[in-house]
């Protein structure tokens, strides 16, 4: 009977594309900044029985019945994110990032009041003022960006924007930022023209998690973050605040004023994300992601290529093709022909349009997830560069995906304990 009810009987077009989704997984090198692996028990979790459940409201709280075991859930993964991050409240309903995002603006701001955001082309995100974004319509956004000569930041310009257009909030986090960011110099800023700061830790949420990266709880009104990045949990989003003052009003703001019923599955493999990340073993897996994205870019540096900011203090890089005679659309495409999957994206001060770009972003999340160490790095960056040598000679492409799906054959999807590996040394140019 059971055979009947199962998804390859009942809808096999789906099922099929499942599958080779999964081997395209598993025989690819995923080097997406933005994306990770998750746990076998994450994935049990957000496949529960828990997605049939309606639980609008929050635990003891509740507008239907029968939420006992949706309340337990959700208490644990509160509990479990706050003594993770040592924030005395937290929110795990978010279905997004974005949306963790929009609640702050709609709780705090009124449409047409000014923000302060990083320049998507900079290495913001779309939710930080873009005009194609809720975020840029509804708000009036101003951006800043990274010195041209650095490449990193400039907390100088920051300060000028802020004193110049007195937003009300102001933003820091990014998704194609290579360097660590400063909170303290984002919270003097912030302070000195009375607007509420929000760090959007979307990317660095694993790294700040172990100490990795500066935590910005102490410095920022709210933090908000997805669980699917570096924290490698399912897809979804959270907010964090010490202030307890914030706490209902961040808690209405996504329900009811955002979104109606949580989903409870996505809430029940949070928890088990957050409950691994507290384990030992997780800071041992996010030093591999820096490690490994050091040895990235150590070895992309050695080969001749740019990097934006010249490497990396995090779990990704930003390569600057424009040396290369190629742009990011076309190092995409032919990175993905022979099983490297990354994602084009511009450059600070980029002359070519967002849909073709100067560079590539690359991250380190899933490489780690699967096991893989820097000496690893090494042969994936010689492998890419051969892909952009010999774009034009299919029998060196094809040689490159033979040794790619042999390569990526040796690993699982996901791996238990990643063993600690002390056999990199620093070339210290980063
Ligand atoms: C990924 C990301 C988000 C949004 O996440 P979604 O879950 O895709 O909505 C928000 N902010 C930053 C900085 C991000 O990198």
């Amino acid at each position: 009977m059971k055979k009947q009810q199962d998804l390859q009987s009942v809808d096999p077009q789906i099922w099929q594309a499942i599958q080779l989704e999964e081997r395209r997984q598993r025989n690819t090198i995923e080097l997406i900044a933005s994306e990770n692996y998750t746990s076998p028990a994450v994935r049990e979790a957000t496949g529960s029985c828990l997605t049939n459940k309606y639980a609008e409201g929050y635990p003891g709280k509740r507008y239907y019945g029968g939420c006992e075991n949706a309340d337990e859930v959700e208490s644990l993964a509160r509990t479990r994110v706050q003594e993770l991050f040592q924030a005395p409240f937290s929110n795990v309903q978010p279905h997004s990032g974005s949306q963790a995002n929009m609640a702050i603006y709609c709780g705090f701001l009124q449409p047409g009041d000014t923000v302060l955001g990083m320049d998507l082309s900079h290495g913001g995100h779309l939710t930080h003022g873009s005009r194609v974004n809720f975020s840029g319509q509804l708000y009036n956004s101003v951006f800043y960006g990274v010195h041209p000569e650095t490449q990193t930041i400039d907390y100088q310009n920051v300060r000028e924007l802020a004193l110049q257009h007195r937003p009300r909030l102001i933003i820091a986090g990014t998704s194609a930022y290579p360097r660590e960011l400063d909170f303290r110099a984002f919270q003097r800023i912030a302070e000195e023209v009375g607007a509420y700061l929000l760090v959007d830790m979307a990317h660095i949420a694993g790294l700040v998690a172990t100490g990795l990266h500066q935590d910005p709880l102490d410095q920022a009104d709210f933090v908000t973050s997805t669980t699917h990045k570096s924290l490698r949990g399912p897809r979804g989003g959270f907010i964090l605040s010490k202030n307890l003052d914030y706490e209902k009003r961040l808690n209405s703001q996504i329900f009811p004023g955002l979104q109606g019923g949580p989903l409870m599955h996505v809430i029940a493999a949070k928890a088990v994300a957050f409950g691994e990340a507290l384990r030992p073993e997780f800071a041992l897996y996010q030093k591999q992601v820096t490690a490994n994205a050091r040895a990235l870019a150590n070895n992309l540096l050695d080969l001749g290529y740019e990097l934006v900011s010249g490497g990396t203090d995090n779990h990704l890089l930003l390569v600057d093709l424009r040396g290369k005679g190629v742009n990011g659309k076309e190092a995409e495409e032919v990175l993905d022909r022979i099983g490297i999957t990354v994602n084009k994206n511009s450059v600070p001060f980029d002359t070519e349009s967002a849909f073709v770009t100067s560079g590539i972003r690359m991250g380190t999340p899933v490489v780690t997830t699967r096991g893989m160490q820097e000496e690893d790095m090494a042969r994936i960056a010689e492998w890419m560069d051969r892909a952009i040598r010999y774009r034009d000679n299919e029998t060196e492409l094809s040689k490159l995906t033979n040794h790619i799906e042999e390569f990526t054959s040796q690993f699982s999807l996901f791996m238990e304990c990643p063993q600690q590996t002390n056999n990199y040394s620093k070339k210290g140019r980063n």
